[in-house]
């Protein structure tokens, strides 16, 4: 099974016309979470056309660029009638910012919203059938949070060539693959044991923004399938990185070596970089060389 990340947003403190601040849209199974909420979030929802049946929403912190577009979410989700209590993460004064601006406003929501704030270090904050989510502090100007999402077990590997052989038509892989018996084109039963192999590896992806190079993070984050990690400048202005306690391209990178992670994006680039992006990703490259862009509009698969 895979992870499914959708970039809504990644500017770091104002929006561009073409560039909104930072969200994410994260998918497993029939479970979809939303990563920070940045202004005009509902409209990034609905310009890709990204699940926004939410679980769960995870805020890292509560400066604009990253809680602006929550509370108008919430209230088009009461609008269009919601129902199902939703879960709330973030830092402990995230209940208040909600429901002072949804008093002002004479809103009320449709649905039940449960409010968590992690009190332990690598707690786990939200779980189900199959994932657990952890939260750790990064080190910023605010109380701020990094999430990790682990599979509790990894799926076992699908045999294709085997089903293949088998004459399983390709459309009932899927159905294989989640444990359920299938027919062949002869019309024979085939049983998942006759194609899935070994279990893989737990898949995981850590989000981790808005930080200082902070190591300490590290043991949290270790060995990630996909690590997203902010990179606000490049190395030449690391003085403003320590000022305003954001990394440059090359901490993040130095970040994904430390921790062993199969795969980096970064994003949360300062506006002076703007159409310069790949600059940044390359200077990331010299250290940790699985390094991408985590351009809005665009998905990355988690397997
Ligand atoms: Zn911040």
């Amino acid at each position: 099974m895979v992870f499914k990340v959708t970039i809504l947003g990644n500017s770091a403190a104002i929006p561009m016309l073409n560039k909104n601040t930072t969200a994410q849209v994260l998918q497993y199974e029939q479970y979809t979470f939303l990563l920070d909420c940045g202004e005009g979030t509902q409209i990034q929802i609905l310009r890709y056309k990204a699940k926004s049946n939410f679980k769960a929403i995870f805020i890292s912190h509560l400066h604009g660029d990253h809680c602006f577009g929550l509370v108008p979410l919430l209230s088009s989700m009461s609008l269009n009638g919601r129902k199902e209590k939703l879960l709330i993460i973030g830092p402990k004064d995230l209940k208040n910012y909600i429901e002072s601006q949804l008093s002002f406003t004479n809103a009320y929501l449709s649905f039940e919203v449960e409010y968590i704030t992690p009190q332990l270090e690598n707690e786990i904050v939200c779980e189900n059938e199959y994932l657990e989510v952890r939260a750790f502090s990064l080190k910023h100007r605010v109380e701020t949070y990094g999430y990790v999402f682990r599979e509790k077990e990894g799926p076992p590997k699908f045999l294709v060539e085997k089903a293949r052989a088998l004459e399983v038509p390709p459309p009932l892989f899927k159905l294989l693959k989640k444990g359920i018996s299938v027919q062949n084109i002869h019309g024979t039963t085939i049983y998942p044991e006759q194609v899935l192999g070994e279990k893989k590896m737990p898949c995981s992806y850590a989000f981790c923004t808005d930080t200082a190079f902070y190591p300490d993070i590290v043991p949290y984050i270790k060995n990630a399938t996909l690590l997203y990690h902010e990179a606000t400048f490049k190395q030449s202005e690391v003085q403003k990185c320590i000022d305003t306690m954001h990394s440059t391209a090359m901490e993040a990178a130095n970040i994904a070596q430390l921790a062993n992670v199969k795969k980096l994006l970064i994003g949360h680039f300062s506006a002076r970089y703007f159409g310069m992006e790949q600059e940044l990703v390359q200077e990331a490259q010299t250290i940790f060389k699985n390094t991408e862009y985590a351009e809005q509009g665009k998905t990355f698969f988690v397997e």
